[in-house]
């Protein structure tokens, strides 16, 4: 079993490109975002790059990738006028998306702005039941969260509970991010068994479709969100080594999103890759 393993790219030069990058740093998957991640428009698809990159992902061993959604978008909001273009931006990207079918799309689920969790978990699933579709070919997973303000997705029970309400919920899936678990509260470091005993008995880990690999830069349960490099955090190189390895989710894609340039990212993925048992 080869492992599965890439980082954030930038994807303003297009997919032939993020495709070459990453291989030039010894990755064979990578993430990058779908517009620029403050929102706004996106460019149009080109369609002769995108011919071009899958060609490319085929013959080089490119598998699975992850889109991720603009961070500021907020499907929660108090705002009706919020939601809505949250709501019309990702349709958008999950059109365009079937151009590379069968990759992952993954969001933030979003920040209540003090309705409560019950009122946010309620709108984030109604977007989600305006804009799936039956043939759709991307999985939309919903990023675990650090809990910071009034984010929605910082328990698993809520993750769970959006789940529950979206119809069609065989195309949603779950991507866990290290940092925001951990600042979470969830003890990765002492107890990743017990953390993914919890996952698999709320969500289910058959809805874990994949991994953001980060250290923190506050403790356990700090709610901060500072992803922090490989090492050098809170979580520490050896937990990371163990989340890479465990039965359950070692075959998963898993995603660099620390403070790096490319070199910094070559070097994060060569120890994952000497670590891989
Ligand atoms: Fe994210
Ligand atoms: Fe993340
Ligand atoms: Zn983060």
């Amino acid at each position: 079993m080869m492992l599965h393993i890439g980082c954030h790219l930038s994807a303003s030069k297009g997919y032939l490109h993020m495709g070459r990058e990453a291989l030039s740093i010894g990755a064979n998957t990578f993430q990058f975002f779908t517009r620029n991640p403050r929102g706004g428009s996106a460019k149009a698809l080109d369609e002769k790059d995108v011919a071009a990159y899958l060609d490319f992902a085929a013959a080089n061993g490119i598998g699975t990738v992850l889109a991720h959604a603009p961070y500021t978008l907020n499907g929660c909001s108090a705002d009706p006028a919020i939601r809505d273009f949250a709501t019309r931006t990702m349709l958008d990207d999950l059109r365009r998306m079937e151009h590379t079918p069968g990759n992952l799309y993954n969001f933030h689920p979003g920040s209540h702005v003090g309705q409560g969790i019950d009122a946010g978990v309620e709108q984030i699933a109604a977007m989600l039941n305006a804009i799936l579709w039956p043939e759709m070919r991307t999985t939309v997973l919903l990023e675990t969260m650090a809990g910071k303000g009034s984010e929605v997705g910082g328990r698993f029970e809520e993750l769970r509970a959006i789940i529950d309400r979206v119809e069609l919920s065989n195309h949603m899936g779950v991507c866990l991010d290290t940092c925001h678990v951990h600042d979470a509260g969830y003890d990765i470091v002492g107890d990743l068994e017990g953390v993914l005993e919890a996952f698999d008995k709320v969500i289910g880990l058959n809805r874990l479709k994949a991994i953001h690999v980060n250290d923190s830069k506050n403790p356990v349960g700090a709610r901060k969100d500072r992803h922090e490099k490989l090492g050098e955090g809170c979580i520490g190189l050896e937990a990371l080594v163990r989340v890479v390895n465990h039965p359950a989710l070692r075959e998963l894609p898993f995603l660099l999103e620390t403070p790096n340039e490319l070199d910094g990212y070559a070097r994060e993925i060569a120890v994952l890759k000497e670590r891989y048992a």
